[in-house]
């Protein structure tokens, strides 16, 4: 064991893999989370969010030995099945080979799974119900708050801040000298809603893809669930007449003249329109994400994005992926921290840019004959030069690829392609004057 004191604020999915990575490596770890044990306890106001673990986050898991037990408790979603109005069907695949395909899990489950092997590694103390309020920088003491009650405090060597988009310990480096930090939040809000299985325990849709009901300024996408069940999330503007008023009867109507086909399959849409509260969506972005080596931000703590690219639980398994492999190199924690913070910033504003892009593209190309046959011809492009030419999803999803170098890439790519469909188009209509001419 290291003499290390080392704290690791949140046991969210982030916070569990890093205190594993650390345990696994020698060190001690105290593992925080202000929120009772998600294992034991039914968490008020917990959500039933699920995530499409990709590439990133599993090759995170791999390295505690979880990401098979991942893979087997979720449900492969190959490609996005989009809803019309009418209730017409288009399928997209995901990749451009049939292994390329998400896993949907479900949030609390993938967390108690985390937690599960947490307890397993004798070097990690958790401590449920413990908040954290302050740190003091100069002496590494924590103030925490125990289940709504008493403070305690204890010091540490190495504080890692897991703890989510609105992070204690980032708040505690907000007032800090020269510490940047921008929040922005979405105008759009969403809500969890239900769709069960059929009466034989049955998927009432196809259950190997992500279903999206596209209606440009909003959207509902639905991810399966091993039970037979969907989870949905509906995207809606805040404002106007929106989500925040919609009461549960207006739900009904919106959703018949907007999601008809899905709607049939939501029976209790008035109750979980009441009863689910209506989640807001964040994007931050700071910086420095560490003080020398004594203080650490990772994930939603230090980089929150929306959830369009199916990126953010992704980003931050990789984060910790990325810190521990740095640290298995050196001894010196402040060069480790600093490189990985000075070298993923940038890839984590690429993503969080992606993410915003990508709602867009969700609610509103998606639907559109143009976008479909873009990505044809990108399709068509990845398989004729595989090395070359590669959509800048695959690259996202399915590679580690930095964010930022996948954007760019992507960038110089889609001007080939606008070049290639130019090309095309010229050449069939010069084939079709040829033609005509001979025909004539
Ligand atoms: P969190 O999961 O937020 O965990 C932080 C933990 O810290 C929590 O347990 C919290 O209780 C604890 N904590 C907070 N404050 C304190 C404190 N003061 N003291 C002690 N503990 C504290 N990502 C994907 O990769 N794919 C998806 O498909 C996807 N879909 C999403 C859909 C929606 C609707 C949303 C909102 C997000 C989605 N995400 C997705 C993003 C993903 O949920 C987050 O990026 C991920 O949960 C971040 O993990 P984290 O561990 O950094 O933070």
């Amino acid at each position: 064991m290291s003499d290390r004191r080392i704290a690791v604020i949140g046991a969210g999915l982030t916070g569990t893999v890093l205190a594993m990575g650390l345990a696994d490596r020698g060190h001690a770890v105290h593992l925080v989370e202000r929120r009772p044990d998600p294992r034991r306890a039914h968490v008020d106001g917990d959500r039933s969010i699920n995530l499409a673990l990709s590439h990133r986050g599993l090759s995170a898991l791999a390295k505690v030995g979880l990401d098979r037990q991942v893979v087997d408790m979720g449900t492969p979603m190959r490609g996005r099945i989009m809803h019309d109005r009418a209730g017409d069907l288009t399928y997209q695949p995901y990749g451009t080979v049939p292994e390329h395909h998400l896993v949907s899990v479900s949030r609390n489950g993938l967390n108690s799974l985390l937690l599960d092997g947490c307890e397993l590694r004798p070097g990690i103390e958790m401590s449920f119900g413990h908040r954290v309020l302050d740190l003091d920088l100069d002496t590494g003491t924590i103030e925490m708050q125990v289940d709504g009650g008493a403070d305690v405090h204890r010091r540490y060597d190495v504080v890692f801040g897991a703890d989510g988009a609105f992070s204690a310990v980032r708040q505690r480096l907000q007032r800090t000298a020269n510490f940047d930090f921008e929040q922005d939040f979405l105008e759009h809000g969403y809500k969890e809603l239900t769709i069960p299985s059929a009466a034989d325990g049955s998927y009432q849709m196809e259950p190997e893809a992500l279903h999206i009901w596209p209606r440009r300024s909003h959207m509902l996408i639905a991810l399966p669930n091993p039970d037979g069940s969907f989870t949905g999330t509906l995207f809606w503007p805040l404002e106007g007449d929106r989500l925040r008023d919609l009461d549960a009867g207006r739900a009904r109507d919106l959703f018949a003249d907007d999601f008809a086909d899905a709607l049939e399959l939501i029976p209790d849409l008035e109750e979980e329109f009441r009863d689910h509260p209506v989640g807001n969506l964040v994007t931050t972005r700071c910086a420095p994400w560490n003080l020398d080596d004594r203080i650490l931000l990772v994930g939603d703590a230090a980089h929150a994005v929306v959830p369009f690219y199916g990126q953010g639980a992704n980003a931050g398994l990789e984060d910790v992926e990325l810190v521990l492999d740095r640290l298995d190199t050196t001894d010196d924690w402040e060069r480790a921290f600093a490189d990985f913070a000075v070298s993923r910033k940038p890839h984590a504003d690429a993503l969080a840019q992606l993410a915003l892009d990508n709602y867009v593209e969700m609610r509103d190309h998606v639907a559109s004959r143009w976008f479909l046959w873009r990505q044809r011809i990108e399709r068509w492009l990845h398989r004729l030069l595989p090395h070359q030419f590669v959509p800048l999803y695959t690259m996202v999803t399915f590679t580690s690829t930095p964010y930022a170098d996948a954007a760019e890439r992507a960038r110089r790519q889609q001007r080939i392609a606008g070049v290639v469909a130019v090309t095309l188009v010229l050449v069939a209509v010069l084939v079709l004057i040829v033609v005509l001419a001979l025909v004539r």
